[in-house]
């Protein structure tokens, strides 16, 4: 990637062919465009609630099905996405635009406390200028996670996607901020520089970041340095852990292999060690593999079938396989999974997907977030065992349990560190635009979905006035309390 002009962006299926180009916003032209942002949001923030809503209303509709089947087709290309997962990625992104619209009027409607003890008023106030960091593996969606909540809380936006994955999410803001005021959804490209340059910027409220740890830190430390409070949805190494009572039916494990592979494993929430009682192991990877055989389809994004294509880039595909050679040199057994399509012998970025059997708790494959198709499987003794691996190391976005005896599991959920527990599924089938959405440990802070997802974007401010103070109070109290602190 060059920073010069544009950022050019490969077919990882076909790394010779083109698929499209975005022009690079100079850090030094950042600051046009947060100034344009913050005038836009003055006037915006003052529109009743509902002008909003009826204009956000109208911007899901410019998303229509012909702009969708288009920008599925790049998203396919220039991610390496399957096009039935590119199309439900953007139809999802509309999806949770019209739930944010749909649950803003109580979510941020204005209360007031009128009593004997005073009248408090509390109302939820926008940030201003929001800017919306995003990485590419769900370039679209996880742009969406932030705009639409952002704006129907009356914020403006600035989106920075990743260079990874520039080009649908460009489409797909184009079309929303065309029906939108000037100024109001904009979006910029670059790397770290113009994602600095943001994040630095006096005018910019608040920062929502979802990308990797290192990256965070970096963000982090440059909006500490402005006051500029952050929301952080990092990596995660999720475990699954299967119990003795799981029932290991082919949906099942259709469920578990798609959670595991599914945009190549290339998912914050993707299932990334599954853990199984040592009695049922040959069992549950004999099953898995059935599945993996039914379910992955490994080969080039736009051929009918596909269901899992290339990894990235270059560097993704070289870390992913020099990762299963380190597996390999400590003694794990290496189960290749799915079938190969023949477009995948196209000299794109294939990941063979695999199952690694018999590691150690200490392998890399196990303790490190692998971000690619190759899942480790571990017997365990012991459910104490299992959860105390499970919790093992610093990140704690998602997790499963599988049992027939859904109190059991909820019961083992509640010792899980995670900020998200599945139950008998896991990944993007588990979700609930109701329910909150965020790491605990250093999986990241703050939310995403649910009433906080909405909530984030938006300040409580009080006005109150105590009642000892009201005219016609009683002088004597009115005096004392003038002193003291309330209550005394
Ligand atoms: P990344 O952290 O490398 O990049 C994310 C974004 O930050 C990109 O837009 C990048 O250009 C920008 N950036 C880089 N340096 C910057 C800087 N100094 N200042 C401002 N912006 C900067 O992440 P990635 O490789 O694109 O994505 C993969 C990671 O994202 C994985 O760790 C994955 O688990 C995580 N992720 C988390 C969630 C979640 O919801 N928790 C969801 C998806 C992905």
């Amino acid at each position: 990637m060059s920073e010069s002009e544009v950022i050019e962006r490969e077919n990882p299926a076909h790394p010779e062919e083109i698929v499209g180009s975005v022009p690079v916003t100079p850090p030094e032209s950042v600051h046009a465009v947060v100034s344009a942002a913050d005038s836009a949001f003055r006037v915006w923030a003052a529109r009743p609630l509902g002008e909003r809503c009826a204009l956000l209303t109208e911007a899901v509709a410019a998303l229509t099905a012909e702009r969708v089947d288009e920008l599925s087709h790049l998203l396919a290309r220039e991610l390496g996405k399957p096009l039935p997962d590119a199309r439900g990625e953007i139809g999802f992104a509309a999806v949770f635009l019209r739930h944010c619209i749909d649950a803003a009027p109580s979510v941020l409607a204005a209360h007031e406390i009128d009593d004997a003890a005073g009248r408090l008023s509390f109302r939820k106030v926008p940030f201003g200028v929001v800017a919306a960091i995003t990485p590419w593996n769900a370039p679209v969606i996880l742009s969406m996670l932030k705009i639409a909540p952002a704006l129907v809380a009356g914020n403006a936006v600035v989106v920075k996607p990743s260079p990874y994955a520039p080009i649908a999410v460009t489409g797909v803001v184009e079309s929303l901020a065309s029906v939108l005021p000037e100024g109001l959804l904009q979006i910029v490209h670059g790397g770290p520089d113009t994602g600095e340059a943001l994040v630095a910027h006096p005018l910019v409220r608040k920062v929502a970041f979802t990308g990797g740890n290192v990256v965070a830190k970096a963000i982090g430390a440059t909006a500490a340095s402005v006051i500029t409070p952050t929301v952080m949805e990092l990596g995660g190494n999720d475990a699954a852990i299967f119990l003795d009572d799981a029932l290991l039916n082919e949906a099942a494990f259709d469920r578990i292999v798609t959670a595991s592979y599914a945009t190549s494993g290339q998912v914050c929430m993707a299932s990334k060690r599954i853990y199984v009682p040592r009695a049922r192991h040959d069992e549950f990877v004999a099953g898995f593999v059935e599945a993996s055989a039914r379910m992955v389809r490994l080969g080039d994004p736009l051929v009918e079938g596909v269901t899992v294509g290339p990894v990235v880039n270059r560097a993704a595909q070289e870390r992913l396989e020099a990762l299963v050679a380190e597996s390999v040199a400590s003694g794990g057994e290496v189960v290749d999974v799915g079938v190969v399509d023949p477009s995948a012998s196209s000299g794109g970025y294939y990941v063979r997907p695999r199952v690694v059997l018999g590691l150690s708790d200490d392998s890399r494959l196990v303790c490190e977030e692998q971000f690619g198709p190759i899942v480790p499987v571990m017997a365990y003794d012991e459910l104490d065992e299992a959860i105390r691996r499970a919790n093992a190391g610093e990140l704690g976005l998602g997790a499963s349990v599988w049992s027939a005896d859904e109190s059991r599991a909820f019961e083992v959920a509640g010792r899980i560190e995670a900020g998200f527990v599945f139950i008998n599924t896991h990944n993007r089938t588990g979700m609930s635009m109701r329910a909150p959405f965020g790491g605990v440990k250093k999986s990241g802070f703050g939310r995403e979905y649910g009433d906080e997802g909405l909530l984030e974007y938006v300040q409580t401010c009080v006005t109150h006035a105590p009642a000892l103070f009201r005219p016609g109070a009683d002088p004597e109290a009115t005096a004392r309390a003038s002193r003291a602190y309330p209550g005394q």
